[in-house]
């Protein structure tokens, strides 16, 4: 996959993508980390991209914060504190 993109992008532009660059970008992980919206809670779930890790916070919020019904700005919060590792 990695030597596909690298070998088009040298065709369309004339430039080579360092090998470690791709890999890098490839194993980019979205982190949540559930104490910066619920203080106290160390719960920290990693995902491969943000649909999934939403999922799989709000998931958690259900079970373990008692959270039936997720708002939009509560939605919005969890985006925010959402990172890259
Ligand atoms: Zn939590």
């Amino acid at each position: 996959m990695a030597q596909v993109q690298t070998s088009s992008l040298t065709r369309k532009y004339g430039v080579t993508m360092p090998h470690s660059l791709a890999a890098l970008e490839a194993r980019m992980v979205k982190v949540f980390e559930c104490g910066s919206v619920v203080p106290g809670c160390n719960h920290v779930i990693h995902a491969e991209d943000e649909s999934e890790l939403m999922v799989e916070a709000i998931r958690h919020l259900r079970s373990a914060h008692e959270v039936e019904h997720l708002t939009e700005r509560l939605k919005a919060r969890l985006r925010a504190v959402i990172k890259d590792e």
